[in-house]
């Protein structure tokens, strides 16, 4: 039976860059995803990121912080929010968006994606992503808002965690070798009771990055 260092459920915002992650530390990784496609909710998310102390903010002459931006969370969920699981998603959220921007942006498929989306529209075709309700055609700039419609966007309610992101049992001790981020993990513990924007789409990839690097070092020291 083949054996795996680290098994990884779901490939999507949080689980690929775990597995990329793991993988670059030479661990053995098992990705294990149920649809027929890979990306998860990254297909339909909004993309809203949050980041303080970024390279593009520091080229553009923008003074921010990781603290400033813990103080935004706490600020939002009026101190409902998991404090430290915040301190660290927001400490890992700069590199992780310098990270995203290294791998290239493609200012020419933007462009066509728009286009297509825009035809589409106008035609009466089907949404390739299966909207029912799409918004607005993106058409004449400056752009600032588009027709929004209810969905279903986070769940509060996850496993409980700790800043090692390890699963906790019901006694609040560590279940060993068991991990979880992204939705998983609850949108609670990082916007409280309320919603701070950004902090699921960052997250979910830092930590995704994080525990890749964090378990794939551990096995792989293990190992030598
Ligand atoms: C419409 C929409 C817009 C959003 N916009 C934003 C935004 O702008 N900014 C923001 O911060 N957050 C946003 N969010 C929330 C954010 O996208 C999610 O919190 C985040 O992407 C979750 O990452 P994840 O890896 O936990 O889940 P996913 O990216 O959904 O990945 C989970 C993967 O696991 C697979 N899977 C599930 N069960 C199993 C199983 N039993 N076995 C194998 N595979 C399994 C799924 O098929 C999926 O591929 C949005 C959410 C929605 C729905």
């Amino acid at each position: 039976m083949q054996q795996f260092d680290i098994v990884i459920v779901g490939a999507g915002t949080a689980g690929i860059p775990a597995a990329i992650e793991a993988v670059q530390t030479g661990a053995n990784v098992l990705l294990i995803e149920q649809s027929d496609r890979i990306g998860g909710t990254l297909h339909v998310s909004a993309g809203q990121m949050s980041a303080a102390g970024t390279e593009l903010q520091r080229a553009r002459g923008i003074a921010d912080s990781v603290a400033a931006h813990v103080q935004e969370a706490i600020r939002i969920s009026r101190n409902t929010c998991d404090v430290s699981l915040v301190e660290k998603a927001a400490a890992l959220a700069a590199p992780t968006f310098d990270w995203l921007m290294g791998m290239g942006f493609d200012p020419a498929g933007l462009a066509e994606t728009i286009a297509a989306y825009n035809t589409a529209l106008a035609d009466g075709a089907p949404d390739p992503l299966g909207r029912q309700h799409r918004p607005a055609a993106v058409a004449t700039a400056p752009l600032r808002a588009i027709r929004m419609h209810g969905i279903i966007l986070k769940t509060p309610a996850g496993l409980a965690i700790d800043t090692e992101l390890r699963v906790l049992n019901t006694e609040g001790k560590p279940i060993p070798n068991l991990y979880t981020i992204g939705e998983a993990m609850g949108g609670a513990a990082l916007s409280g009771n309320a919603f701070v924007g950004g902090m699921s789409v960052t997250p979910a990839l830092s930590f995704g990055r994080w525990i890749g690097q964090t378990l794939g070092h551990r096995h792989t020291k293990a190992a030598a």
